[in-house]
């Protein structure tokens, strides 16, 4: 195809992308983002294809086959295993940034000289870096997410010095890479598998020690990583548009991460560098002194909801488990005909995912207009006569403000127990992702509604 003619469609996929990002920044817009998200990949897609001379059958087979895959997954997938499957395919954006690296620095059909040659050599270099902590990082990201590694933080002791002590060695190490590659002969490949080796040590370091209620952070900090890689692979490759669409990935994740630091009251650095925000088991203040749990029937919950004037719903993790989100609606809308105030109140970091909960909602669709983020409604609970919290429990841990010694101390969270009476539907007095018993469930004014929230809040319906 003609290079102008890339050039534009180039632009033109760019200019989508960053519609599409604007799109997504809000619910009733985000169809129109993902619709300019998809045109914007096909076009660069179909001008990136068009634009290669060589080996175009490799490249439509590869196609192929990893959209094909990429169809399987989404399509099987349930919406409670989609944090691990971004996950996951965060670890293969990693990879294909080492892969590409190693190839492109094997390809003996690249010629570079002096200063040329070292600016290469440096994008090279990061990019495999930046893709090797991202590839096992994300892969322990997804173990911690599937349950498959436990989600407590791995504290080695030390650990800073270590991760220091990594860093020196990946810049002691690239100057042997620009040196021996300088010298010719092809040399490097040594100091470039050692490289490696170590990014990917510190990447699972990294995620090893991140402790369980912090790992919404990890999540969108690997997102952000993945950008980066794409981006300096895009560098390597002289690719206009992987440099721009790594970058607004990896700006976006890192505005994400920032935001979710800020929900979770937490230091970026702090998250990064792995377990400042957790405490190493120390007892903790709560433990020991909890009291009676009273427990309700769906009959007696019905009627504290007809009662109320101010119903609060606060969706958890558990919601997305139990796929109560369609039932939960059925409720609130026969509770608004009986001229029932009912508002959800959506905490940053629920569920698995960054806005995981607006996802569920919006597939049962509920209205975007009674559904409020927890800054804005935190302050509302003294007027609520029922919260009803369904399937979630660290985010309404009074603990985090109360025990400075808890691995969540100082996270804000829906102060529910201010509301004259809170119900909590889950199936157990289990503790939630972040592992830390909640004196709220032992508080004189909640209430448990014990069983699969689904199941429970059917019967809650029929009530009704
Ligand atoms: P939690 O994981 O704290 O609690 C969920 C609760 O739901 C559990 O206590 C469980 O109790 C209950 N539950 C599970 N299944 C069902 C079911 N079928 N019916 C009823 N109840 C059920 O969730 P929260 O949403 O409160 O908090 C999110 C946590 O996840 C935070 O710690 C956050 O840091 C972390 N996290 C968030 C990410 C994000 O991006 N949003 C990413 C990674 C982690 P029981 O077993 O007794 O039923």
């Amino acid at each position: 195809m003609n290079p102008g003619i890339v050039t534009a469609s180039y632009i033109g996929a760019t200019i989508l992308f960053i519609l599409a990002l604007g799109g997504l920044s809000n619910q009733e817009s985000a169809r129109r983002g993902n619709l300019y998200g998809i045109i914007g990949m096909t076009l660069a897609l179909l001008a990136t294809i068009s634009s290669v001379t060589g080996n175009v059958a490799i490249l439509v087979g590869g196609l192929v086959v990893g959209g094909s895959i990429g169809l399987i997954l989404a399509k099987r997938v349930q919406m409670t295993e989609m944090p691990e499957l971004v996950a996951i395919l965060h670890s293969l954006v990693g990879m294909a940034a080492v892969l590409v690296g190693f190839a492109n620095f094997l390809d003996p059909a690249t010629h570079f000289k002096g200063v040329e040659l070292t600016i290469h050599d440096i994008e090279t270099y990061l990019g495999i870096l930046i893709g090797a902590v991202t590839f096992s990082g994300s892969i322990i990201a997804f173990g911690k997410l599937s349950g498959k590694i436990t989600g407590n933080p791995m504290l080695l002791p030390g650990r800073h010095w270590f991760n220091l002590g990594l860093l020196l060695a990946t810049i002691y190490v690239c100057k042997m890479f620009v040196d021996q590659s300088a010298a010719g002969h092809g040399g490097g490949l040594t100091p470039l598998l050692i490289m490696t080796g170590i990014a990917l040590l510190f990447g699972i370091h990294m995620v090893m020690a991140i402790g369980g209620a912090d790992m919404p952070v990890v999540v969108s900090m690997l997102n952000s990583y993945s950008g980066w890689a794409a981006s300096a692979t895009g560098f390597m490759l002289n690719n206009d548009l992987l440099i721009v669409t790594g970058a607004l990935v990896g700006s976006s994740g890192a505005i994400l991460s920032y935001i979710m630091c800020r929900a979770m009251n937490r230091k970026f650095l702090s998250v990064i560098a792995g377990g400042f925000g957790t405490t190493s088991g120390a007892p903790t203040a709560e433990e020991g002194e909890q009291g009676e749990v009273v427990a309700l029937e769906p009959h007696e919950v019905a009627l504290l909801l007809k009662d109320s004037k101010e119903v609060m719903i606060i969706p958890g993790y558990g919601m997305a488990v139990a796929q109560a989100q369609h039932i939960v609606y059925e409720i609130t809308k026969k509770l608004r005909e009986k001229k029932v105030n009912v508002r959800f109140a959506i905490h940053p970091v629920a569920g698995r995912m960054p806005g995981h909960m607006n996802v569920l909602l919006a597939e049962a669709r509920v209205p975007y207009d009674i559904v409020f983020e927890m800054d804005e409604i935190n302050e509302d609970f003294p007027d609520v006569d029922v919260s009803i919290v369904i399937g979630a429990n660290d985010i309404v841990n009074p603990s985090a403000q109360t025990d400075p010694y808890s691995p969540i101390a100082g996270m804000p969270v829906l102060e529910c127990w201010k509301s004259q009476t809170t119900i909590v539907l889950k199936r157990s007095m289990a503790t939630g992702y972040a592992g830390v018993q909640n004196p709220l469930f032992f508080k004189e004014n909640t209430r448990m509604l014990f069983g699969d929230a689904g199941k429970s809040l059917d019967a809650v319906y029929k009530e009704l």
